[in-house]
């Protein structure tokens, strides 16, 4: 199988805390990868720097058909279609609370894609649907509950046309009942093909969902393999504590 993403050598420092020291992974295109480890791990960094939202000291992200070493001076048209190839769901959706689902969802694609209007509605009328919001393109942020909001935040993701789509916690903000919807739409996503990373502490999710098992520990990949290996029979004392702890 293509890989779609491939990591080497990543890193990445705040100030003197070193949280990312070399981390190397692959992701086929078509496949979902969970990302999983203690509270402080770097999970979310992680993600972030295969977005550039923060920008890695150090280390090689290829994403389709970009690269960049970020150890390199990157330029910004190159660093702008390394942006547009991944779509990032948040842990609390940030949807603009005075334009409505809708609204929302063209944003990115008629303002920052200059993609025209008729056409951004049409397809945010698609997502909507696929993400079970249909009835409610027309309402406003305050009225959906969070789990709603949530999955507004993921259709706002693909209606950039992302080839890899990046999820951090997307569950971990919401009432326990309203985790399920959200969940069974990154299931669809997945079944539909998506590539996706996920950082996640919902295991079970992962066992369901994930092709591969990524365990962060101490700015590094410590194990990954398919779940039942990383998850059923971790072969490292941390995963193995880290896994007790946690279920
Ligand atoms: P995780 O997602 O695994 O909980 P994070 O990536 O959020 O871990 O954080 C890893 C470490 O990096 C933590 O110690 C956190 O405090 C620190 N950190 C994250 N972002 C910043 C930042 N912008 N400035 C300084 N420190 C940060």
């Amino acid at each position: 199988m293509t890989d779609l993403l491939t990591v080497r050598g990543l890193r990445k420092s705040f100030g003197d805390l070193q949280v990312l020291r070399d981390i190397s992974f692959d992701v086929p295109a078509g496949t979902v990868t969970a990302v999983i480890g203690s509270s402080g791990s770097g999970k979310t960094t992680m993600l972030r720097t295969l977005n550039a939202l923060d920008r890695a000291d150090a280390g090689v992200i290829d994403i389709g058909s970009v690269s960049v070493d970020f150890a390199q001076p990157v330029d910004r048209a190159t660093l702008a279609r390394f942006r547009a190839q991944s779509g990032m769901v948040f842990q609390s959706h940030n949807l603009f609370p005075h334009r409505t689902v809708l609204q929302n969802v063209i944003e990115g694609p008629v303002i920052v894609q200059k993609r025209p209007k008729a056409e951004a509605i049409e397809d945010a009328k698609v997502l909507l649907e696929q993400v079970g919001l249909g009835e409610k393109a027309d309402q406003y942020p305050y009225q959906l509950s969070g789990g709603q909001q949530q999955r507004v935040g993921i259709a706002r993701a693909l209606a950039l046309r992302p080839t890899l789509m990046l999820f951090d916690e997307p569950t971990s903000a919401l009432d326990p009942e309203l985790v399920g919807d959200v969940l069974r739409v990154i299931k669809d996503l997945a079944a539909d093909g998506w590539t996706m990373v996920i950082v996640t502490h919902e295991i079970r999710f992962a066992q369901q969902v994930a092709d591969q098992v990524l365990f962060i520990d101490g700015g590094v990949v410590l194990e990954s393999g398919p779940p039942a290996q990383v998850l059923g029979e971790p072969s490292h004392a941390r995963t193995r504590q880290f896994l007790q702890r946690i279920l």
